[in-house]
């Protein structure tokens, strides 16, 4: 297989409406994209995936959607109106921005051998053109808005920079309302926003973001065991839709660089075409939130087990994914190309040929229904099935084009079965199903169709 390229896989993005660049028709918004037709069902599927494994099949999770916008004094108790900044310098004679840590580490790395002391951020010279820059300021990463008519201070709000606060300020309502005993979890999925400095690769790191996060409370004293089975979780859940394991690994934040709530932190990487990079991140956050928050409100926010009659301040094992990244992630690891084509039919036969390997779950359409004739009634029986297997699946119609170029369409959106109406269906009642991966063809009887196609894809 021809080496998989970004630049290729962003190219099939668009052209096949899973992924588009944002208000594209002005020019693009920096960083900002927006899921197309195929998208937004590839991005339903992912989340629906992760939204089965962790709440629907758990009975001691439970879902949450809260609001985007939160009291501000949210913010001072999770520490990110304090401490949630980037370290900024700009260039005094071309305006550029750039983050003092990056430049610090590039700095240094060329001078490695060369120069015995530390690199001083005074050595540093703006990378763009030479040019001086200013001294490091601070700079918040949370977006800043106004609540109600009035732009000043005392209205100022945050969009949340993460879905996790909004599970912690609602500990006490859900845990009541829903009867629930530690250890459980609580897990929501919404936007989020950060004002990045360096967004990039593609929808890798953007400023709005869909996360994907479990709060799991527990007694302390059992958080590490904890920890271990929600790590291994990560794994489990993407090896098991599909991904290739060899493309995942885990990877130990050093205590040194552990956030200050955090006694441990794990993520799965995930290579992709640009290097290892975090998919999904788990963190011992110990009683930080629940205690801050409580601090901060003038609310109880500690657990009375009533059993044994131990009162604490429950730990919290927080494995949080962004759904954008995890979309990705599978769009790259089913990603293949196959130089020459596999298919030899004359037309097409010496083109290079795209198949999305996308496990039967993620897939965005799961069959196409494809008559070899517009006429009846050929024509008629395949709209019949489009119309009864689109009660329950996401499928296409396409009459359009020889039936390898048909194949080829659906190869490339990662279309699991396609599903030929022949000349012999009309006597037979038989229709030939193809799949995907091996290219294999049976004769299934319409009646057993919506059938056979459950069995397959297994939802
Ligand atoms: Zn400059």
């Amino acid at each position: 297989m021809a080496e998989k390229s970004m630049e290729r896989i962003v190219s099939l993005c668009k052209r096949r409406g899973f992924i588009f660049p944002g208000s594209d028709i002005y020019g693009g918004l920096g960083s900002t994209y927006d899921y197309g037709p195929l998208g937004v069902l590839l991005k339903n599927n992912v989340r629906n995936a992760w939204w089965k494994a962790v709440v629907q099949k758990r009975d001691d999770v439970v879902g949450l959607d809260s609001a985007i916008l939160m009291h501000p004094r949210t913010w001072e108790a999770s520490g990110h109106l304090q401490g949630f900044t980037d370290p900024l310098v700009d260039c005094k004679s071309c305006r550029k921005r750039f983050r003092a840590d990056h430049l610090l580490e590039a700095r240094s790395a060329e001078m490695k051998g060369l120069k015995e002391e530390p690199v001083d951020m005074r050595d540093v010279r703006c990378p763009a053109c030479g040019g001086e820059l200013t001294d490091i300021r601070q700079f918040n990463l949370m977006f800043k808005t106004f609540m109600g008519p009035v732009e000043e201070d005392a209205n100022t709000v945050y969009l949340r920079p993460e879905t996790a606060q909004g599970i912690f300020v609602n500990f006490n309502l859900v845990r009541e309302s829903s009867r629930m005993k530690v250890p459980f979890g609580i897990a929501q999925v919404g936007k989020a926003f950060r004002n990045e400095i360096t967004p990039g690769n593609f929808t890798f790191r953007t400023r709005e973001f869909e996360q994907m996060e479990l709060e799991y409370f527990v007694k302390p004293g059992t958080d590490e065991e904890s920890f271990e089975g929600w790590k291994a979780f990560m794994m489990e859940f993407f090896t098991g839709l599909g991904g290739k394991a060899d493309n995942f690994r885990y990877y130990e934040h050093p205590k040194e660089d552990l956030s200050h709530y955090s006694k441990r932190t794990v993520d799965l990487e995930y290579l992709f075409p640009w290097g290892w990079s975090e998919l999904w991140g788990c963190a011992n956050r110990t009683d930080f939130d629940l205690k801050r928050h409580g601090e901060f409100s003038g609310q109880d926010l500690s657990y009375l087990n009533q059993e044994t009659g131990e009162r604490y301040v429950p730990y919290v094992i927080e494995p949080s994914l962004g759904l954008d990244r995890a979309t990705l992630a599978f769009l790259v690891d089913a990603y293949d190309e196959i130089d020459g084509g596999r298919t030899t039919t004359t037309e097409s036969a010496k083109e290079e040929e795209t198949v999305l390997r996308l496990h039967p779950s993620l897939a965005p359409i799961k069959a196409a229904i494809l008559p070899l004739s517009k006429k009846e009634p050929l024509l008629g029986m395949a709209r019949e099935i489009y119309g009864k297997l689109s009660d329950r699946w996401f499928v296409q119609y396409d009459q359009s084009g020889s039936v390898g170029r048909r194949y080829r369409r659906q190869d490339e959106i990662g279309t699991p079965f396609c599903v030929t109406v022949d000349f012999e269906t009309p006597d037979d009642g038989k229709v030939t199903v193809r799949e995907r991966d091996t290219m294999a063809q049976e004769r299934v009887p319409i009646v057993d169709l919506e059938g056979y196609l459950a069995g397959r894809l297994g939802c």
